[in-house]
């Protein structure tokens, strides 16, 4: 074969797909993988279903394309009304995009032009955690705090300010409340130092996704955080492109905790892998003052075509009809005890945490120190190549220095049957099992 074109990673070639059905993958060689992270949390119906494809080719045999502002189409307003309801009609306006990227981007400039409608220019600055991932264009760039994709744009990028959140791993102990005052006051600090007055909006992953290993806030904190922008008078932007539509057993995370954003970013689970599709979701006021300023500057040429949205749309209709979120709560737990029962096996199992059927395994040189493992020694690369051999799939993320320690993410298909999560956890016990035997011979 040709060398590929293709430069979307450094290192070994990648095994070529050839089809896929349900939670399993195959490659050319005929070898097959559980797709043990839905993709990059993305497909998760899971692969090949002819509900969805009948809904695609009704809408492709009718109209693929037209442009927003030149027609309204019946999918988009359907799924936008989907969406609203999904909030309990909290968030009353949807803009449609393509990936979460886009939607990230399109939550801060929405934001940022509510306020220039509303008279405060000078609220220019957002504030996000560190560790966070948000998108890689370089608005979402900016309040991301992954260093690695940082560093290169560090000098070009409108850099938010970064506060760290919970983390109720490393700050064990202490006790949750205890920790989570001390994190608010530095939070509290940080924006004080800062401006609040200059501050736009909070930005955060309800629950952590690649660049944290699911890594959990709670109520105490999300309330704290509610209580300052509601002081500050800023708005908090929840980014739940990874968690929403179900990836935790709600319809949006921020439904477990019971906190209110001003905006929401969803994409991933949206379109399920099918087709891409991701929306901003905000309350009516916000949109209402921005329309009444001439309008948002800003779009897509391929928001809310009407493919993508009755992609969504199927991908909803499949999961109201299947009760997709009763099927997360039962799997996420025989996961969790999984998962839990390979920590208690392996000392170098540091974390096990999540919700729903999104977990994170953080990796660390001993469990009882916490100590991460030297980043150049990339052992995330090699349990994630280990699962691989075994034919599974993880999504896999290096140490961030003094932060965190290796991790991966396990986030199978919504719709995993009780079999296949047995299946899957005997694969990850074989490759973890290897990647022991590994650490013991250095
Ligand atoms: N926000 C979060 C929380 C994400 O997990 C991701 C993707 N991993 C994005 C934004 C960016 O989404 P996309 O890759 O579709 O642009």
């Amino acid at each position: 074969m040709s060398p590929s074109p293709l430069f979307y990673q450094a290192g070994p070639a990648l095994p070529e797909v050839s089809h896929a059905k349900g939670v399993y993958l195959w490659d050319e060689t005929g070898k097959q993988y559980l797709d043990g992270c839905s993709g990059a949390i993305a497909c998760n119906l899971g692969h090949g279903r002819d509900d969805i494809r009948e809904a695609m080719l009704a809408q492709l045999d009718r109209v693929a394309f037209t442009y927003r502002t030149q027609f309204e189409n019946a999918p988009a307003v359907a799924l936008g009304q989907a969406l609203v309801d999904l909030t309990e009609g909290e968030l009353e306006k949807v803009f449609f995009v393509s990936s979460g990227s886009e939607a990230v981007e399109s939550a801060l400039k929405l934001a940022r032009q509510y306020f220039v409608a509303k008279g405060e220019p000078q609220r220019r600055h957002f504030v996000s955690l560190r560790p966070s991932y948000h998108g890689s264009t370089l608005g979402a760039l900016g309040v991301t705090g992954y260093e690695p994709l940082e560093a290169p744009f560090a000098d070009i990028v409108n850099a938010s300010l970064k506060v760290p959140g919970p983390d109720f791993y490393r700050h064990a102990g202490a006790g949750d409340a205890h920790h989570v005052e001390h994190v608010l006051s530095d939070t509290r600090a940080a924006i004080e130092t800062a401006g609040p007055e200059t501050i736009i909006a909070f930005v955060l992953e309800p629950v952590g996704g690649a660049s944290t290993g699911a890594r959990m806030l709670d109520r105490h904190y999300l309330d704290g955080i509610r209580a300052l922008c509601d002081e500050f008078g800023c708005l908090l932007i929840l980014d739940e492109v990874l968690t929403g539509i179900g990836r935790t057993g709600a319809w949006f995370a921020y439904q477990h905790y019971g906190v209110m954003p001003d905006l929401l970013a969803t994409a991933k689970g949206l379109g399920a892998g099918y087709y891409p599709v991701g929306a901003v979701l905000s309350r009516a006021d916000i949109v209402d003052t921005v329309m009444a300023s001439g309008g948002f500057q800003h779009g897509h040429t391929y928001a809310g075509n009407p493919l993508a949205c009755a992609t969504g749309l199927a991908v909803i209709e499949v999961m109201q009809r299947e009760n997709v979120l009763d099927n997360v709560a039962a799997r996420g737990h025989e996961l969790k005890d999984g998962l839990q029962a390979l920590k208690a096996r392996f000392p170098w199992v540091g974390d096990v945490r999540g919700l729903g059927l999104l977990w994170g395994v953080e990796l660390v040189t001993d469990a009882t120190t916490k100590i991460p493992f030297p980043a150049e020694q990339n052992r995330f690369a090699r349990i994630t190549a280990l699962a691989k051999e075994e034919g599974l799939l993880i999504y896999p993320r290096r140490t961030l220095n003094g932060v965190a320690g290796d991790h991966f993410l396990v986030t199978p298909p919504l719709t995993i049957r009780a079999d296949d999560i047995a299946e899957l956890l005997a694969r990850l016990e074989r490759a973890m099992y290897r990647f022991d035997l590994e650490l013991k011979r250095e």
